[in-house]
């Protein structure tokens, strides 16, 4: 075998990696050969458990037989066509599912979570160009929230650190306050050993000016784009209950369109298929990736409703002039089919609640630590936050890039996870048992414990 090491460092270019802590002496990245349900497995035979499911895409466990055997099928048959003027017997088949389950009418396919978003921000511009409303051109979303890393999908984004250098890039979008409970500047309760939201004493200010966002821009307001219920690149910040459903009538009583951003939450990984369903919601897009094929093949859908896609009917200057190579691909399209098959298998639902039980009473641990300033949970995602001082709720110093050792440090234990600064995060694949759930949590909380003690 060759020196995959030694390769990757003199010809790969890694996403949102430093390079210069990539190629410093003596690092070694781990080499994943290959993988099973919740265990990865590296070149030299060590496992790893999966506690982000490879970057939040996993549903399934890894080379899951169903969907394995679906990839397999279809490559039998034919791998990829164009959906220029053509279809295939996949694709219409995948996209009636998605719109029931959604309960939205269209479905247009991209490649992944950034490029569902561009679609979703490109039809409703046009839309709005073509449809006498030329003057809505104000998207508005939450601060620290993130859609993607092409141009339109970073200007509906507000993160400071990734999307400063391409300012002058960008076009102008409205920024408001995110509703992050554990760190609200109007949340005048004091630290105590729970999640943030549920002991919050403040009067929705986080909602006023959100009302004030689109009273400002009544007239050109074009959409409220938002991740539903959290946010994950932003930290996995969790909205307080309702949030959703109230900043979104918010948006539409103004006229505005509501974009929801479900590339991270999408099935089941809040609990309901989509994370809007926790909520009163009528979204007029919704963008889905990741999960969409578990983990097995780049695709991603954005779903909307009949009234957009009505918009662009009647001449051929009215048309959605947007598409990618790979749109509709069958590989994908299959194991996506193949993947909403499984979560919807009856045992699929008890078993997921039992799951979410399981996360949320061994994450309790977690509170005993010193240094944990919030646990907060989301179906199956549970986040944990550090912070110096738990009364004051004083974060670290970034520079010690706590959050990035407690991970290091964790996959000495068997654990692979990836932090956003000082939050920790397990979102699992489904295939997850309680034994390994145990071993997930038992491996990061020793790495915090030890992490900690170094300082
Ligand atoms: C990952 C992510 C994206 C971008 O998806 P890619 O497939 O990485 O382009 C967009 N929005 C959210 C909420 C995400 O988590």
């Amino acid at each position: 075998m060759p020196n995959i090491t030694q390769l990757d460092q003199e010809f790969v270019w890694h996403p949102f990696t430093p390079t210069d802590s990539w190629l410093a002496a003596g690092f070694k990245p781990i080499v994943i050969t290959e993988a099973e349900g919740s265990w990865l497995q590296d070149e030299s035979g060590k496992r790893y458990l999966d506690g982000n499911s490879s970057i939040w895409t996993n549903l399934h466990g890894h080379r899951h037989p169903q969907l394995a055997h679906a990839l397999h099928d279809q490559i039998d048959r034919i791998s990829h066509s164009s959906f220029l003027g053509l279809t295939n017997d996949v694709a219409p088949q995948l996209a009636e599912k998605l719109c029931r389950l959604a309960n939205l009418d269209r479905c247009f396919f991209s490649d992944d979570g950034s490029t569902a978003m561009e679609a979703s921000l490109k039809m409703l511009w046009q839309f709005y160009q073509q449809n006498g409303q030329p003057q809505r051109q104000r998207f508005i979303s939450l601060s620290s929230g993130y859609h993607g890393d092409t141009i339109g999908a970073m200007s509906l984004s507000h993160s400071p650190t990734f999307h400063q250098t391409y300012k002058p890039l960008l076009f102008a979008t409205e920024e408001v306050m995110t509703p992050y409970c554990y760190r609200c500047p109007y949340n005048q309760a004091r630290p105590e050993k729970t999640d943030a939201r549920k002991t919050r004493r403040c009067h929705w200010e986080c909602l006023d000016h959100v009302e004030k966002c689109f009273a400002k821009n009544s007239e050109t307001a074009a959409a409220w784009v938002i991740e539903p219920r959290v946010q994950g690149a932003a930290g996995f910040i969790m909205q307080p209950e309702t949030y959703l459903e109230k900043t979104c009538n918010v948006a539409q009583g103004h006229g505005a369109k509501v974009i929801l951003d479900e590339v991270m939450t999408g099935f089941h990984r809040t609990g309901p298929l989509f994370s809007f369903q926790n909520e009163d919601v009528k979204p007029d897009f919704i963008a889905l990736a990741k999960g969409l094929t578990s983990g097995t093949m780049p695709l991603a859908a954005t779903l909307t409703t009949k009234e957009i896609f009505d918009g662009f009917r009647g001449d051929r200057s009215r048309t959605f002039f947007h598409g990618h190579s790979y749109t509709g691909n069958q590989l994908g399209c299959s194991v996506s089919l193949a993947s909403l098959a499984l979560l919807q298998e009856d045992n699929f639902a008890p078993e997921h609640e039992q799951r979410i039980q399981n996360l949320r009473h061994l994450s309790q641990r977690f509170w005993q630590l010193d240094c944990v300033g919030d646990v907060r949970q989301e179906g199956f995602i549970c986040a944990i936050e550090l912070v110096k001082d738990f009364s004051t709720r004083q974060p670290y110093d970034p520079a010690l890039r706590l959050g990035a050792l407690v991970c290091q440090q964790a996959t000495l234990y068997g654990l692979i996870t990836r932090p956003v600064g000082d939050v920790l995060v397990l979102m699992p694949p489904y295939s997850t048992s309680l034994s390994e759930l145990e071993k997930m949590v038992d491996a990061l909380y020793k790495a915090i414990e030890e992490v900690i003690l170094s300082l």
